[in-house]
């Protein structure tokens, strides 16, 4: 019989449960208290409970729990990156940046990825699974208690993507922002998506209140389709009218990542292309120099055009910011994150 992965459940579920066991539902407080407040692993550690629970727990439900298989600090800037062994041996990678206004973490949604975008390598060796709510969350808690600090902001922008595991993202969001759990406010999270344009919809109607990052790195859709297959699916108009939804229903400025690459993305026609097609939106576009992996030929941007392309967009009135690259020499940075354990 499998086990019941218990750190995925909400607490009404938990309540449930106990009933099942023919416990009083009070207990499910505590037991979520224990999961995701002081975060144990071991449910005979859950000392408020009685023992004969405990047995009980320990037969029909299991903790999860990942394990660091290796961990990489950079010697630029403290970035760190892990690599995460899962309870069936497959791995993933997070990411925990230390920032002045606190512990920010880059975390996978599934194990490898199906969108098969060009220039990342998250997607190089293919999909596996998707991760379960309690494997989201676990990364953001190992991580936490690895560097012994709170975690205060989140971002979906590991391995996967975070809209084709809708529903344990959504499930995963939820725990995570539980008053009775890590209480993290979904203000301090940010997910990422490539443009699965029906989940956006869907994501607008939950009004979270998170921060939408949307992959563009093009201005149309004839070189958007070159590097990314998902715009063969939804194609820019398409994603760029539900952004515009996701950003009236929420009234949340919609980010929009721009990776450079040079002489396929980077010139001052698409910048003033991008800006005509964004121009009247809350939004901003945040520009990177597209990291450069191995399996590709894809080639950064010249630094200095990295600032002219902001200048472009900015003189068209679009707010654009310059990501700061953190964690190179690890490859810990945008595009980077793989799942082997290499
Ligand atoms: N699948 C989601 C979540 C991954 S987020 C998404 O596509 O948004 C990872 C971010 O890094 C995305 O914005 C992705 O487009 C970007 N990225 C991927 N490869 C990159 C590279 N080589 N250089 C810079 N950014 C890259």
């Amino acid at each position: 019989m499998n086990k019941i992965d218990i750190k995925s459940m909400t607490i009404e579920e938990l309540e449930e449960l106990l009933i099942s066991f023919k416990q009083p539902k009070f207990r499910a407080k505590q037991i979520f208290d224990w999961l995701h407040v002081k975060k144990v692993l071991i449910f005979a550690e859950m000392s408020n409970l009685p023992k004969s629970l405990i047995e009980v727990l320990d037969e029909s439900c299991t903790i999860t729990n990942l394990s660091i298989k290796r961990k990489l600090v950079s010697q630029i800037d403290e970035t760190t990156k892990y690599l995460f062994e899962l309870p069936d041996s497959e791995f993933v990678e997070s990411v925990v940046m230390k920032y002045k206004h606190g512990n920010s973490i880059c975390i996978s949604t599934q194990v490898g990825c199906k969108m098969g975008c060009a220039f990342c390598a998250s997607t190089k060796a293919g999909f596996v699974r998707n991760l379960t709510p309690s494997e989201i969350l676990e990364q953001i808690y190992a991580a936490g208690k690895d560097i012994g600090e709170r975690i205060s902001n989140v971002v979906l922008m590991g391995i996967g993507e975070p809209l084709d595991n809708y529903d344990n993202v959504i499930r995963f969001l939820n725990l995570l922002s539980n008053e009775n759990g890590h209480n993290l406010s979904l203000r301090h999270v940010s997910l990422s998506t490539c443009g699965v344009v029906d989940k956006i919809y869907e994501l607008a109607r939950l009004k979270l209140g998170l921060t939408l990052s949307i992959s563009l790195h093009a201005p149309n859709d004839q070189i958007r389709s070159q590097t990314m297959p998902i715009n063969n699916r939804f194609n820019m108009d398409e994603l760029l009218k539900a952004c515009k939804e996701y950003a009236n229903t929420t009234s949340r400025r919609i980010s929009f990542e721009y990776a450079l690459i040079r002489g396929v993305n980077d010139s001052e026609a698409c910048a003033n292309e991008l800006a005509s097609k964004l121009k009247g939106m809350l939004c901003h576009v945040n520009l990177i120099p597209v990291n450069e992996i191995k399996e590709t030929d894809f080639k950064k941007t010249y630094p200095k055009n990295v600032v002219n392309f902001q200048q472009w967009l900015v003189k068209k009135g679009i707010n654009t910011t310059i990501r700061r690259t953190l964690g190179a020499d690890i490859s810990a940075a945008c595009g980077q994150l793989r799942r082997d354990n290499l």
